[in-house]
């Protein structure tokens, strides 16, 4: 266990105009101290706050009017000492300050590395360690919801418990076999066996039916507007942007620096997709053909298909229909303030079982309606942000997955008669691949490269 102090940069979320400095180790307070015109840091109690005046030490001048929290281990973020210095100053203040610390014999944290800390040192277990970094880039509300609970631990003692279950059964068996005098351990047959795997899989499927949601939550809805030129494409684009007033771009302080364009509809964030160089995409069909505009507009979660009331259908709207046929998508019928010469019965027998919502986009009319029924589409019924609790990762919606298939390769053994030791492999198996989620059984190099993916300062 590396025992060195570690300094970093770490800016709040939301509170750019505030800098923090941070530090983790053994001599955090120490090396803070000799700079700090103020109280003694090192007598302080844990958990308090103090206000100073940062000075270099050799010329005495003074750097920055600073708020130094003191915090002791174990009872901190990393279980380590930690100092963190708050200061009003910008970009470049902060960084003198780390630049400070650093000369008092700090070293840079790699990104990650304090929350790599607080997983090494057992503070937090590994899904919670994602949490954490989805909590820096969550996108809106919900998402942040998402990322809250799963810090929580939700996640975690949901796979906990599977993983007993399983854990139990592979005990129960072993106990068969080693101790076959044991009259009272009560035989487990193929069919007690089959009972457990599948309650398990039983739930590993129902949090993978939570994914397609957290995912969502996480990474926006993949969004295409298609049309025809001028049924009003443009304009329903920045309606939604205008009516969203937020759009999350990236946030300060974080590696995240490819600004994508999101609309926050009802806390779901829209990610309006870049199709085929295009965001809203003039007659991609008559540019690329219906099979390969049907190929890029898979790449979307949802289509919103605009269609003008005041002229009748083309062929081209017709073919649009063509390619977004077994996808995600929603009819808009915008221009209801002109007299209506769509034929609206043929719309609906394209449209077959999507949405139709009409709108006049020049008169700000059907936005809301557009909105609730996106929310409906990926929201159903009895799924709110507070039951979607956790899964949102894709490393998680995989690894469940794999469980799942291990699963039920046990299973098709059972049925097949296959002798209980061999079944029990892939029980064993499941319970591994669970434990990968809480970082149990998972190997360094991987979480090497998880922590990596971290903020700076995190
Ligand atoms: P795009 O080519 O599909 O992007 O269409 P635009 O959004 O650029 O709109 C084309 C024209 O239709 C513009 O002059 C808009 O002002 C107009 N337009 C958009 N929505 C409506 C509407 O609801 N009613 C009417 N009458 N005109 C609209
Ligand atoms: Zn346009």
């Amino acid at each position: 266990m590396d025992k060195d102090t570690i300094a970093a940069i770490s800016t709040p979320i939301g509170e750019g105009a505030i800098g923090i400095v941070r530090l983790s180790g053994d001599e955090a307070i120490e090396f803070v101290n000799p700079l700090f015109d103020g109280k003694d840091l090192t007598t302080v109690e844990s958990h308090t706050i103090h206000y100073g005046r940062l000075i270099d030490p050799v010329t005495e001048e003074m750097i920055e009017e600073v708020m130094v929290t003191v915090m002791i281990g174990p009872k901190t973020f990393t279980t380590e000492n930690v100092v963190e210095i708050n200061c009003h100053g910008g970009l470049a203040s902060v960084n003198r300050i780390l630049e400070y610390v650093l000369t008092r014999g700090a070293r840079l944290a790699e990104p990650g590395e304090f929350t790599k800390r607080a997983f090494l040192n057992g503070r937090i277990d590994l899904s919670q360690a994602e949490a954490v970094m989805d909590l820096i880039r969550a996108k809106t509300d919900k998402a942040m919801n998402v990322a809250l609970k799963q810090l929580d631990g939700k996640l975690s003692k949901l796979v906990t418990t599977l993983r007993q279950k399983l854990i139990e059964t592979v005990a129960h068996v072993e106990v068969n076999i080693d101790y076959p005098e044991y009259d009272d351990v009560e035989e487990m047959t193929n069919n007690m066996l089959r009972e457990k795997t599948e309650e398990v899989a039983v739930e590993v499927e129902k949090l993978l039916s939570m994914a397609r949601q957290g995912k969502i939550l996480r990474e926006g809805i993949a969004t295409a507007i298609i049309g025809r030129p001028n049924v009003g494409k443009s304009s329903l684009l920045n309606a939604l942007v205008q009516e969203t007033k937020a759009i999350v771009t990236d946030i300060p302080g974080t590696t995240r620096d490819v600004i994508e364009e999101y609309v926050n509809i009802k806390g779901i964030p829209l990610r309006l997709v870049d199709t085929a160089g295009i965001r809203e995409t003039e007659d991609i069909v008559e540019k690329i053909g219906v099979e390969r505009s049907r190929q890029m507009l898979k790449e979307s979660d949802l289509i919103l298909l605009v269609l003008n009331n005041g002229e009748v259908l083309s062929d081209q709207d017709r073919q649009l229909f063509e390619a977004a046929k077994g996808l995600e998508y929603i009819v808009i019928v915008n221009k209801t303030d002109l007299e209506q010469k769509l034929d609206i019965d043929e719309v609906k027998q394209l449209a077959g079982d999507k949405k139709i919502i009409t709108t006049a986009l020049i008169e700000d009319k059907g936005i809301n309606e557009l909105e609730d029924a996106i929310a409906a589409t990926f929201f159903a019924g009895d799924i709110d942000s507070g039951d979607l609790t956790y899964v949102s990762n894709v490393r998680h919606i995989q690894l469940l997955q794999q469980t799942l298939n291990v699963l039920e390769d046990a299973n098709q053994a059972i049925d097949a008669n296959m002798p209980i030791d061999l079944v029990q492999i892939d029980v064993t198996r499941a319970w591994e691949l669970l434990g990968e989620i809480i970082g149990d059984t998972v190997q360094d190099s991987l979480i090497d490269q998880l922590f990596s993916q971290f903020c700076l300062g995190k």
